[in-house]
């Protein structure tokens, strides 16, 4: 905004200087004529008064005369010339050969010389030398007194849109946060209202969207649960009943209709976790025995996997204010990944920063992400082609799961390389 505020500053300032420099000598270029004569009239008067003094005295005496009166003129100029000497245009001689006198204007259309002949030989030449230093800094002054008046005018005309703009980035931020709630609330009488109310017709539609996708996503989840579950328990049933060639094929089916139930619970978790910023609780636990915990889930598989792991803690870690549900189920999804990718190690780190922020390491040593896919990875449903085999991965929802975990308390998720080769998740919590 500010910078609106001086690009169109900049732009006045210099347009009104290029106006000062060219407007007036246009205007006294076109009305010369005008010109010419309002200052020839101005000038009579004085012009006939200095000639009276050389015609009173004798030819040779003018020279004083000039002495006397530019004494008496200064700082204003008065000089005796010969006709010959006097660098004089066409229509200047022409007016001084017909006995009158002759004025040359400057700046602004005001005279700056004036000639009037004495005889056929000699002119008496009244001339203003320039402005003096300090009149002239002080119309300079004027100049720079407006421009500051015009920024001032400027400042109270663009704080309205200021204000307003910066309300309408907030709203688009907050938008764009989930806060389908958010909207501006300018008043219709401003002059982005019109804009402002638009903006706030597409959030409106934009929330009802939003929430008509996540009441489908949540009703088709939860009616899909129901004949899951009756499938699964009558295909188990069944499974004595088949003849023994067929429990093979029943119980891969069984087995499928288990990972469909899967999804949708994901899907489930994944469609809660957008108000996990309203339901967060906020309390204060010891983080090692938060990763103790979740690792201890995964205790039993790691072992039987031979993977070696660590936990590093790399200060003394006080106790930590956060949701200890949504912390576990986004390290959860982390450490469940690098078991899936590490080819035999994973490590955890914990720190606490200068800021108070507390960072969560999880890192393993295996294929990593490469760094253009290191944020789609976090999209729904996003996987790397290589994981696409099944056996290797879920549904894609794991880290958009872990995301929303974290950025529902404020926090972020990212992800970098890991010095021991592979890919390290890294969550940052902020303190408080
Ligand atoms: P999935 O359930 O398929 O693992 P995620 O959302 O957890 O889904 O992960 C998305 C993709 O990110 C995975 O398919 C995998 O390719 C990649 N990925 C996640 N964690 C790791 C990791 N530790 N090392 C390498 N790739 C990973």
């Amino acid at each position: 905004m500010l910078k609106i505020l001086v690009r169109l500053y900049l732009v006045i300032i210099v347009a009104y200087a290029g106006a000062l420099l060219l407007i007036p000598d246009a205007i006294v270029g076109a009305f010369h004529a005008r010109f010419m004569a309002y200052n020839l009239d101005q000038t009579k008067g004085v012009q006939s008064l200095i000639v009276r003094q050389f015609q009173q005295a004798p030819r040779e005496q003018w020279p004083a005369v000039a002495q006397e009166l530019a004494k008496d003129f200064a700082p204003l100029e008065v000089q005796l010339l010969a006709m010959d000497k006097a660098e004089l245009d066409d229509e200047e001689r022409a007016r001084l050969e017909h006995g009158l006198h002759a004025v040359r204007i400057a700046d602004w259309g005001y005279y700056e010389t004036v000639l009037a002949p004495l005889d056929k030989q000699w002119l008496v030449r009244l001339h203003s030398p320039p402005d003096p230093l300090d009149i002239n800094v002080l119309s300079w002054g004027v100049t720079v007194l407006i421009g500051a008046a015009m920024l001032g005018c400027l400042l109270l005309w663009v704080w309205p849109h200021w204000r307003d703009l910066e309300r309408l980035k907030e709203t688009a931020r907050s938008l764009g946060q989930g806060q389908m709630s958010e909207r501006t609330h300018i008043p219709p009488r401003s002059n982005i209202g019109e804009l402002a109310g638009v903006f706030d017709t597409m959030a409106g539609d934009l929330e009802r969207h939003v929430n008509q996708q996540r009441e489908l996503l949540n009703a088709v989840s939860h009616e899909l649960r129901t004949p899951l579950t009756r499938l699964d328990f009558g295909l188990v049933l069944l499974y004595d009943e088949v003849p023994a060639t067929a429990r093979k094929r029943l119980l891969e089916l069984v087995g499928h209709v288990r990972e469909l139930d899967e999804l949708v619970l994901e899907l489930l978790s994944y469609s809660r976790m957008e108000f996990a910023e309203q339901g967060r609780e906020r309390v204060e636990v010891s983080l090692l025995e938060l990763v103790d915990s979740v690792l201890g889930s995964f205790a039993e598989e790691l072992d039987g996997r031979g993977i070696q792991w660590e936990v590093r803690s790399e200060n003394d870690l006080p106790r930590f204010v956060l949701d200890p549900r949504l912390t576990a189920r986004a390290v959860q999804n982390l450490v469940r990944n690098a078991m899936r990718y590490c080819d035999e190690s994973l490590l955890l780190r914990l720190r606490l920063e200068d800021d108070g922020a507390c960072l969560l390491t999880v890192e393993d040593d295996g294929i990593g992400i490469p760094a253009e896919e290191r944020e789609r990875i976090f999209q729904p449903f996003y996987r790397l082609d290589r994981s696409r085999d099944r056996s290797t991965g879920g549904f894609g929802l794991g880290l958009a799961i872990s995301r929303r975990a974290i950025e529902g308390q404020g926090g972020t998720l990212t992800v970098a390389q890991s010095a021991l080769g592979g890919a390290q998740f890294r969550i940052r919590l902020p303190a408080g």
